[in-house]
């Protein structure tokens, strides 16, 4: 068995070999290995890697994907989260319109989540910062988004692609949103239940 940091669940655990192809093949300094597939033993994760496996049919040689490039957003509702986890692994292998267009949904998903349905997106994202949901800073940083998402849904792409940096960019922002909208109200609401645990209050 082998143990690696998992790049689904991030944790350091040993893979134990679920499938070895029949074929042995010969890779670099004559070493014989097989094609095949490894599970991870946390039992939260169990999730498959392909790679290469040794000749005693235990060993990964060598794996993949290196990285899954996803986002946790533990304080985030479950279904915006994995939104913005799946628009973090879109980035991760280069599909930079795709992740685009999935923080633009979670822009909308967030507003939807605080009871504002009304209205184009634009109309939602004033209505957020109304609402003291979001701040002025916030709420421009929602409308690049929004444009963002708009330019990839709507222009020339060929003319103008849009490159790593500038999904990347997006991302940001959309990471920036979640933080303050979810994660820290909840990061203070744990800091001061703990405060007044210890108080005995
Ligand atoms: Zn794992």
């Amino acid at each position: 068995m082998t143990s690696i940091i998992c790049p689904h669940c991030q944790g350091y655990s040993t893979f134990s070999v679920v499938y070895v192809d029949g074929n042995r093949r010969v890779v670099d300094q004559g070493r014989e290995v097989r094609d095949g597939a490894s599970r991870c033993n946390n039992p939260d994760c169990m999730r498959v890697i392909g790679g290469l496996i040794g000749q005693n049919q235990r060993d990964v040689i060598e794996w993949w994907p290196k990285q899954v490039g996803g986002k946790d957003f533990p304080d985030v509702p479950e279904h915006i989260a994995s939104t913005a986890d799946e628009a973090h692994k879109c980035l991760s292998i280069g599909a930079h319109r795709g992740a685009i267009a999935l923080a633009r949904a979670v822009v909308e998903a967030t507003a939807k989540a605080n009871d504002i349905t009304k209205g184009m997106l634009d109309k939602k994202i004033d209505e957020l910062a109304k609402k003291g949901v979001i701040s002025e800073a916030m709420k421009e940083a929602a409308h690049e988004i929004r444009f963002a998402g708009n330019e990839v849904a709507h222009a020339d792409l060929a003319e103008d692609p849009i490159t790593a940096e500038d999904a990347d960019e997006v991302l940001q922002l959309m990471d920036a949103i979640l933080t303050r909208v979810y994660q820290e109200p909840a990061q203070v609401e744990r800091v001061r239940t703990r405060r007044q645990e210890r108080r005995g209050e």
